[in-house]
């Protein structure tokens, strides 16, 4: 890793652009001290602070809101354009004469209707028709009945359809064909129906075959429209139909479907049409009114469908949104080699480059391109197949990519060498393209730097970071798990850490798996290529650790049972026996037997130093927009980092500062565990001390190798917060050497294991609990923190250490602590000639210490929230068992989300908004941050904006999206004229 911060990924703002509107102080002096230096008994002093904590959670955004009008779409809201249509209106046209709606009527037309409705404003060529309102929809589902209002409005835009058109509806001579197609107001592309040909029955496919001298193309068109109107509508299944489509082709000696004569379809409607009468005991619809009215009322019900439903739900889409109903008049491709259709993207949605991108066949309708039937052919190919059509396509895309401001996925269709344009959306984009796209068109004039940071997701930055299993490789996962770390790796199995790093040493790539890990795991951690356990959570140590390392880890497989006597797991009928090779996807949680290709992020190779920026756009886009980020974001990011390495990978993608040192883990190296270990068994505090002298020094030396790496931005080092008992070996051959090693005889060290067992350790002797018993455990760590430092500031380092106790539950241990902490800094700083600042604070992890925040908040000088371990506590949740269970309760809706992972607002971030408000009126400097794995997830993070924290600290690899998910709250913010810390009580 190279030590210098990127050049293009500046980690300090510039001057902060949000001056107009930066933190505002907003309870009045007098509000502040009437209701703080009261009595947090005082119901007056309490109902004001609730009053200031709610007007701070006023979110502008709505859940279920879609996102993109919020964040995305720069247009104006639907309400500013929809006035000129009254709001009873149920149908809306858009043909010649120009259309009703507009691209901002997305949440009444649906986002194909919207933009259909603005193509034809521009003058892009659309074939007409029109759009029934969103709202109908839910309407429907309510009552399963059509709206009498609705059937008289469609009907007067049927007859407008066919005035425009010179086609009737029905008619044998010249039939009107529509298509039916849904179209919700956020996207949620293939997750509904679509009906084509509509309209066709024995009368009107022989005036098609008439009109168009091609019976061919009348009759491919109408065994297209019974085949997908009986799966869609009637319930007969496609396969069915596919299964005579085959027959035909065997039958008639051809390879595709585009080779069959008219005759074989002819013959094939009669088969289609027997087929659905065998399913379904009725002859298929011949009348288009009924036909029209099965297809709208089929969209309608796609609504609920089961994948529908499962997209909203992972997409955060509201149920109550509903799908518009577009009725378009058909036009076609399949009409020969002079037609054809196709989608296409307006830049290259996986890499983002400016070029026109997207497949299309000649001859053919639009299922027949994405249903992977016959091989499309590339766009650039269709200049040479359809010339005219494609210079015109070419402009077109440019026109609507300028229009909409963003790259557009189109759908077109080409009849007898005409272009008409079906459909323009935003264009869904992998990580790489979205920051790319985001960076061009601001270099472009196209956006604002505000909008280039609002277009890229920040949880799609996870992408960009780690290494990922090579797209092009086809293979079944053997299990799965929750998705704790991402990035790919691939390794031999191994199931113990001595193993892990033994193999690791002589060159070999493992993967440890184990039925969980604990601390004492962290060396064969370090040394594996991915972690996968079988028990944990989210947060457990597995999926914490890992994280914190940026290495891939998988965790909670339940379907995996480990066995370590035999060096073994086995899941199903599989057994993977150690050295077997597994790779594992932590992007998606699964497990991969075999060694499976991965592709290392372009990204990381520029940030470590093995790729120069200059030859990697994706990390010049990326380090643009972060920088963008940064000018717009208010609360500042610093990582979780335990080592100077993950320090200066921290610094590198942006951080600024380190917002916790958990110092047990250095405890876990070398010989220092045996030190450790002689510490804990000591017999009284001489021992004790004696052991922790072999400690010290090389605590010191861990520290100042931190100091170093972050010069110039604060560190926060906890002290010891893990109980003992994770330090012992627990049986087997490693006690009886230990017991060797530490010259006690074996029950004597089995009796302090026992000793140090505890039913219930997370609640037990841990945090300050530890430094209250054993004061010489603070006095060690706070002397080699300030040894470090001032052997650092000697050195000319800006040095800015901040020392916190973990667990604290009551004032009086947080200052029985401070107060060893103090005396320490006072003789080293004595002795040595030199002060360095500093400061001591505490972590907010406990309900007692939130609710007594004011009293707190009088000694110490900052907050960290541990939310891992305020979550435990609140909700009373075991964070390394509640994996086991947690799924359940999120499928069946009783936690909208793993509250190990997303924070739990209503309950833990209250009880945090209360601790601020209380601890800031106390101390109004008081530092207030967050260091739970909450600090790199988005939705938290826009929470603890909101809330008006001044960091959030989180793994170095989450540093990127911790910043891009500060600047979407910033920007959210301004858009809902929202404050940001408005809870806070500084300046009072
Ligand atoms: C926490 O509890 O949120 C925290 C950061 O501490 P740890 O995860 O080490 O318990
Ligand atoms: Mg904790």
């Amino acid at each position: 890793m190279t030590p210098d911060a990127p050049t293009e990924l500046p980690p300090a703002r510039s001057a902060d652009p949000l001056s107009e509107d930066a933190p505002a102080n907003p309870p009045a002096p007098t509000e502040i001290e009437d209701t703080t230096t009261a009595d947090v008994g005082d119901n007056a002093a309490n109902e004001a602070a609730d009053a200031l904590i709610d007007h701070a959670e006023h979110d502008p955004i709505r859940p279920g809101e879609p996102a993109d009008s919020h964040t995305r779409d720069a247009d104006p809201p639907a309400s500013a354009r929809a006035g000129a249509v009254p709001a009873t209106q149920l149908v809306y046209y858009f043909g010649t004469g120009g259309a009703e709606g507009t691209k901002d009527m997305k949440p009444v037309l649906g986002g194909k209707g919207a933009n259909l409705a603005e193509m034809v404003n521009l003058g892009v060529p659309v074939p007409p028709g029109f759009t029934i309102a969103c709202r109908v929809c839910g309407d429907y589902l309510a009552t399963r009945e059509i709206p009498p209002a609705l059937r008289a409005e469609v009907a007067r835009n049927l007859r407008r359809l066919e005035r425009d058109t010179g086609k009737r509806f029905g008619d044998a001579g010249d039939p009107l064909l529509v298509s039916v197609r849904s179209g919700a107001p956020v996207s949620m592309p293939g997750m509904m129906e679509t009906i084509l040909n509509l309209g066709l029955n024995d009368d009107a496919v022989e005036g098609l075959a008439t009109l168009s001298a091609n019976p061919r193309f009348a009759y491919d068109s109408y065994r297209r429209f019974i085949q997908m109107y009986a799966d869609v509508v009637l319930g007969v299944p496609q396969h069915r139909f596919e299964q005579q489509l085959t027959a035909k082709r065997t039958s008639a000696g051809v390879e595709t479907d585009a080779e069959l004569p008219a005759d074989a379809l002819r013959a094939l409607v009669a088969e289609y049409k027997a087929l659905v009468r065998a399913a379904t005991g009725a002859e298929f619809p011949s009348d288009p009114e009924t036909q029209l009215w099965g297809a709208i009322e089929a969209v309608w019900r796609s609504w609920t469908l089961k994948k529908a439903v499962d997209y909203r739900r992972v997409s955060a889409i509201a149920d109550t949104l509903g799908t518009g109903v577009n009725v378009v008049a058909m036009v076609f491709g399949n009409m020969g080699d002079d037609s054809g259709t196709g989608v296409a993207f307006t830049r290259d949605p996986s890499t983002g480059e400016r070029t026109f991108y997207g497949e299309f066949l000649v001859n053919a309708q639009g299922e027949d391109v994405v249903a992977g039937i016959r091989t499309p052919l590339r766009i650039a190919e269709m200049a040479q197949r359809l010339p005219g059509a494609y210079e015109e396509l070419l402009a077109t895309q440019q026109r609507l990519e300028s229009h909409f401001r963003d790259m557009q996925d189109i759908e077109f269709t080409v009849e007898r060498g005409k272009l008409y344009l079906l459909q323009t959306r935003t264009g869904k984009r992998a990580a790489a393209a979205a920051v790319r796209i985001a960076d061009d068109m601001v270099r472009e004039g196209l956006i604002s730097r505000a909008e280039a940071v609002a277009r890229v997701e920040p949880a799609q930055l996870d992408q960009l970071l780690h290494p990922v299993i090579d797209a092009g490789v086809r293979a079944t996962p053997i299990a799965t798990g929750l998705p704790a770390s991402p990035g790919a790796a691939s390794g031999a199995a191994v199931f113990d850490a001595d193993s892990a790093e033994r193999r690791a040493h002589a060159g070999e790539a493992v993967i440890l798996v184990r039925e969980e890990t604990t601390p004492e795991d962290f060396h064969g951690m370090v040394a594996s290529r991915a972690i996968l356990t079988a028990r944990g959570g989210m947060t457990s140590h597995a999926a914490v650790v890992a994280r914190g390392m940026g290495k891939c880890a998988v965790v909670g497989a339940k379907d995996i049972a480990v066995d370590d006597d035999r060096r073994r797991f086995t899941v199903g009928t599989t057994v993977v026996h150690e050295g077997d090779y597994l790779t594992l996807d932590g992007a998606s949680g699964t497990v991969y037997l075999g060694n499976l290709p991965t592709v290392p992020s372009e990204v990381v190779r520029v940030v470590s130093g093995q790729a120069l920026a200059a030859h990697a756009p994706t990390y010049r886009a990326f380090s643009h927009v972060l920088a963008w980020a940064d000018e717009v974001r208010t609360l500042r990011v610093r990582a979780n980092a335990d080592t100077p390495k993950d320090a200066r990978v921290a610094k590198a993608f942006g951080a600024e500062g380190i917002g916790l040192c958990r110092t047990e883990h250095m405890f876990f190296e070398g010989d220092r565990i045996t030190a450790m270990r002689e510490m804990i068994v000591a017999r009284d505090e001489g021992g004790r001390r004696r052991a922790l002298a072999k400690l010290l020094p090389m605590q010191r030396t861990d520290f100042e190798g931190i100091f170093d790496a972050m010069d110039g931005y604060p560190v926060t080092i906890r002290l010891l917060d893990p109980p003992l008992h994770e330090f012992l070996p627990h049986g087997g051959e490693e006690t009886k050497m230990l017991a060797r090693t530490l010259g006690v005889s074996r029950e004597e060290l089995n009796r302090t294991v026992d000793d140090l067992r505890e039913s219930n350790p997370m609640l037990g002797h841990r945090g300050c609990r530890l430094g209250v018993t054993y004061p010489e455990i603070t006095e060690m760590q706070a002397r080699a923190i300030f040894e470090a430092a001032v052997r650092v500031a000697r050195r000319g380092v800006d040095v800015r250490p901040e020392i916190m106790i973990p667990l604290v539950a009551t004032a009086r241990e947080f200052e029985h602590q401070n107060a060893i902490v103090r005396r320490v800094a006072a003789e080293v700083m004595g002795a040595m000639g030199e002060h360095v600042p500093y400061l001591v604070g505490t972590m907010i992890e406990l309900p007692r210490a939130a609710l007594t925040a004011d009293e707190i908040a009088r000694t110490a000088e900052f907050f960290s929230f541990g939310t891992n371990d305020l979550t435990q506590t609140v909700l009373g949740l075991s964070r390394d068992d509640a994996g086991r269970f947690l799924p359940q309760y999120v499928d069946k809706g009783i936690f909208p989300d793993d509250p190990f992972q997303v924070l739990d607002e209503p309950g833990v971030g209250k009880i945090i908004r209360r601790a601020i408000f209380d601890g800031r009126a106390s101390r109004p400097t008081l530092k207030v941050g967050v260091c739970g794995e909450h600090g790199g997830e988005p939705r938290s993070v826009r929470f603890f904006h909101r809330s008006g924290l001044d960091y959030v600290s989180c793994s170095p690899y989450r540093v990127p999206v911790a910043r891009l998910a500060a600047a979407h709250a910033a920007l959210a913010g301004r858009a809902g004229g929202e404050r940001a810390g408005a809870i806070s009580a500084r300046g009072a």
